[in-house]
């Protein structure tokens, strides 16, 4: 049996609306417990790409990188009224899940402000941020979050010292190849952060990688005695991809991978081995991502 951490990012209204219950359904029926993260304030991001755009459109959007040649900026212009609220809209459907057994962590306040905007945030911006998101996500499920997990694993050292603030059991904002303590500088942070391994669907999909063609690649990219922890996006495995997706959780179960919320890929003990994290870029993805320095990484 392989332990599979199972991360559901949800980005946008559409996908709480649509993704979210559609996933919850999949996993009920399936036995599976995962992590959900939400972003609980303004949809400043899908309404209009999602509404306007057909998904195959937009990824191949991504693919040709038509957003890094006209700016996401400019893409996104147009919302003359601030987006909708998540968190206000969607309240009933993100307490089910926390109900239903998942683990619950934050994703955002406003995922397309921070994913565009964090490494240029001050202290008392990313705060607001992150305090926004937490009050929200507490009120919504009457307890507080189990985790939290940072829009495009755009996350930085300030932002991760912030974060040790929250009572969070873990973070999961970079990607990398264990799970480790942040270090920055000479401090050792106490929040242990659980790395994407995986390549997400976005990433591959493309001319050359069919979709059917990216789940094969996730099975066979999974090994037993490593980290393995999977992220899918409720606008994606909840709605686009949904019928591929639970195809590829009933051949993961025929290999005998296991999901289970990120949490439980904790041990008993906090975790020794610390690294710190770098802004890299990796293939598939614009821009710069979190990721775990693995020469750094002492046991
Ligand atoms: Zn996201």
């Amino acid at each position: 049996m392989i332990q599979v951490g199972l991360r559901v990012d949800v980005d946008t209204l559409r996908g709480t609306r649509i993704g979210v219950p559609n996933l919850l359904q999949l996993f009920e029926e399936r036995g599976i417990a995962a992590s959900f993260f939400f972003s609980v304030g303004p949809d400043n991001m899908g309404r209009h790409l999602w509404r306007l755009l057909r998904p195959t459109f937009l990824f191949k959007m991504l693919r040709t990188r038509a957003a890094s040649l006209y700016g996401w900026e400019i893409l996104l212009r147009g919302l003359f009224w601030p987006g909708p609220d998540i968190g206000r809209r969607c309240a009933e459907l993100i307490r089910s899940a926390s109900q239903a057994g998942h683990e619950i962590g934050l994703h955002a306040w406003d995922h397309q402000r921070w994913q565009s905007k964090v490494a240029g945030m001050t202290q008392h911006d990313l705060q607001q941020e992150m305090e926004l998101g937490h009050q929200r996500l507490c009120e919504l499920i009457g307890r507080e979050p189990d985790c939290a997990a940072a829009p495009g694993w755009r996350m930085t050292n300030s932002a991760l010292e912030l974060r040790e603030r929250f009572p969070y059991r873990y973070g999961s904002d970079c990607r990398g190849t264990g799970i480790f303590r942040p270090v920055i500088g000479n401090r050792t942070l106490t929040q242990p952060q659980i790395p994407s391994t995986l390549p997400t669907y976005d990433e591959m999909v493309g001319p050359k990688c069919s979709p059917a063609d990216y789940y094969q690649a996730v099975l066979e990219r999974v090994k037993p005695d490593v980290l393995n922890v999977l992220t899918v996006h409720a606008e994606v495995e909840g709605i686009v991809a949904r019928d591929l997706f639970a195809q590829f959780l009933q051949q993961a179960s025929q290999r005998d991978l296991h999901f289970v919320p990120l949490g439980r890929l904790l041990g008993n003990e906090p975790a020794t081995d610390t690294a710190e994290v770098i802004r890299q870029s990796i293939p598939g993805r614009d821009g710069w991502l979190a990721v775990q320095n693995s020469q750094e990484q002492a046991k």
